[in-house]
């Protein structure tokens, strides 16, 4: 969290420019800001890296994408690694991105959004990934390995393994409305919802089978 205040100053001077893009980051991003930003509702600590990363894609073009420049993508993948220190209570680990491995990153997200769209028409999405495995008697423990763009696949890698053995995954899904595809964690009792918001993104989907069920009656 930052201590940037909510609302806009109201001391900015008339002709300062306002951001570039709306919901730029502070400079120090938190990881939640890109799930915050869609008012998302948060998965389990287990899932954060995954969800943050499917919910880093701009909806809008007037969105904030971190991974769309290095610049932005370094801060932000340190928000991640913070996150995934705390989580784990471990180190910190220093990730240094490069223009390579922030392609990795990129097409990461393309495999994980895939992995959650799960719109029963879409190839399956396959995720190869390395990871140090502890296991012993009693636990297994799943320890992300790698540099750069490797190191947050192995690590959304083993938030994806463990969740889908714990039984969490199925609950981090992609908003149906195709506008939106925003990644929510359902905390619904029959895990049956559809819509990350179903006022804003329930009522297209309402509407188009309202009309598609009048053409039909004509
Ligand atoms: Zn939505």
């Amino acid at each position: 969290m930052t201590d940037e205040p909510m609302d806009e100053p109201t001391d900015r001077p008339e002709n300062e420019p306002t951001a570039e893009r709306r919901d730029a980051p502070a400079a120090e991003p938190a990881w939640h800001d890109v799930c915050d930003r869609y008012v998302a509702q948060l998965a389990p600590p287990g899932l954060h890296l995954t969800q943050a990363l499917a919910n880093s894609t701009a909806r809008t073009p007037a969105d904030y994408d971190p991974l769309h420049e290095l610049t932005a993508a370094q801060p932000w993948v340190n928000a991640l690694t913070r996150e995934w220190a705390a989580v784990h209570g471990a180190p910190e680990p220093r990730i240094e991105l490069t223009e390579p491995g922030l392609d990795r990153v990129r097409r990461l997200r393309t495999t994980v959004r895939a992995i959650l769209l799960r719109d029963g028409e879409s190839t399956p999405a396959t995720l190869r990934i390395p990871v140090d495995a502890a296991i012993d008697g009693e636990r297994v423990e799943l320890l992300p390995t790698g540099v750069d763009g490797q190191w947050l696949e192995s690590a959304v890698g083993a938030e994806l393994v463990l969740a889908r053995r714990d039984d969490a995954l199925r609950r981090l899904k992609l908003c149906r409305e195709p506008g939106c595809r925003t990644a929510f964690y359902d905390l619904s009792k029959n895990n049956s919802k559809v819509w990350h918001n179903a006022d804003t993104c329930g009522a297209p989907q309402r509407m188009r089978e309202y009309r598609a069920r009048r053409r039909a009656a004509d």
